[in-house]
């Protein structure tokens, strides 16, 4: 088959990072070697700070961001548990039946496809949850919610542990877990941090981990297990890499995580956080000069993932097609009952920048034609 190469607009993946692509290309090593765990070390320190935190359980578990959201709940729910679960679009959704599937009572607080997620709606709908968990950025409606806002409230008013999805922002938008008291985080390599999909970036803090579940059901995810994974009791026994085996790192997708990271940290946090505001704002902007509706509400509107409503009268798949085939660009459908009424375009990573905000419009407006 001749190879294909799209530009990719979507939800996610997105086209990686030049130095994420030659990290996936290194020679192999072996999971345990010392060059690996160099590699593994580095990759969790550079994780650390996409996180903004110093928690020191933070690691890329081995799969992909919902095995994040599996980990999150299958090592903090306790039988019975309440779990606030504030719903604004799919991957709310998704953590409702993640967290019932592990045992929890879920309180879910629904909110309008398209909005941020409501800090006092979320607090008065249980008087003392065990755990509340929200989605940082709504990549099925596009919608960004103010996390800090939610964090604070959650800890004024109650013990509760606070989880949270931070797939569709981490490398793209501010993040500070330890600021914002984000006690449990999962992410996705496939989206602002510009590496292909495959590793879950995660973490968890002090408080959370005391709390957790000693024996929880899935082995796998095991956090209390893959302490050794990542080198937690070598450290701890002074030794020096000392890992213990748990599974087999997929050496090269971490390589390829910590070239991505290095890139990201080397333009610095807060300049790839204003590339990607950049694109976003000048997409957005352009998709209204040609007279097409946003489907998030203003002021919370992602800037790595534009919701767009479909024009009337207008075939959103056939318009797609037309872009795939013509211009090799992929964008997204809309998801649930706005799956053939809204579009999703993301500038991610590398993509979030004029040249891609230039092309997509100028494609889309010539398939619209
Ligand atoms: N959470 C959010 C906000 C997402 O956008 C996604 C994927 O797009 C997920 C969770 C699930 O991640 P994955 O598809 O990598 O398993």
């Amino acid at each position: 088959m001749s190879i294909v190469t799209r530009h990719l607009f979507g939800p996610g993946p997105t086209n990686p990072y030049p130095e994420a692509t030659e990290g996936l290309a290194r020679p192999l090593l072996g999971h345990l070697d010392p060059a690996f765990i160099e590699i593994m070390d580095e990759t969790c320190d550079r994780l650390r700070q996409a996180w903004g935190t110093s928690n020191a359980r933070t690691l890329p578990l081995s799969a992909t961001g919902s095995a994040g959201m599996e980990a999150a709940f299958v090592n903090t729910v306790h039988p019975g548990d309440v779990v606030v679960v504030a719903v604004n679009g799919l991957f709310g959704q998704r953590m409702c039946d993640v967290a019932a599937r592990c045992g929890a009572e879920v309180v879910a607080v629904e909110h309008p496809w398209g909005s941020p997620v409501d800090p006092e709606r979320v607090l008065a709908a249980h008087p003392s949850p065990a755990i509340v968990a929200a989605v940082h950025a709504e990549t099925s409606t596009g919608v960004r919610s103010d996390i800090a806002a939610l964090g604070e409230a959650v800890r004024s008013a109650t013990d509760a542990l606070l989880v949270v999805d931070a797939v569709t922002s981490i490398g793209g938008l501010e993040l500070r877990a330890d600021e914002w008291g984000i006690d449990v985080g999962y992410a996705g390599t496939q989206k602002c941090l510009g590496v292909a999909p495959g590793l879950a970036p995660f973490t968890i803090g002090e408080r959370a981990f005391a709390r957790r579940v000693e024996r929880p059901q899935s082995w796998y995810l095991d956090l209390g297990l893959l302490g050794g994974y990542v080198g937690e009791a070598g450290a701890k026994a002074g030794g020096s890499g000392g890992r213990t085996y748990h599974h087999t790192a997929p050496v090269a997708m971490v390589s390829s995580l910590h070239a991505g990271l290095g890139r990201v940290l080397d333009e610095g946090l807060e300049n790839v956080w204003a590339r990607h505001a950049a694109a976003g704002a000048a997409l957005q902007d352009g998709l209204e000069a040609m007279g097409l509706e946003l489907f998030a509400e203003k002021g919370s509107r992602l800037p790595d993932l534009t919701t767009v409503r479909v024009p009337d009268g207008v075939d959103s798949a056939a318009v797609r097609r037309t872009l795939l085939e013509r211009y090799d660009i992929e964008i997204g459908a809309g998801v649930g009952e706005f799956a053939s009424s809204v579009w999703r375009i993301g500038l991610m990573g590398p993509n979030a920048r004029p040249a891609a905000v230039r092309l997509i419009l100028g494609a889309l407006s010539e398939a619209l034609d």
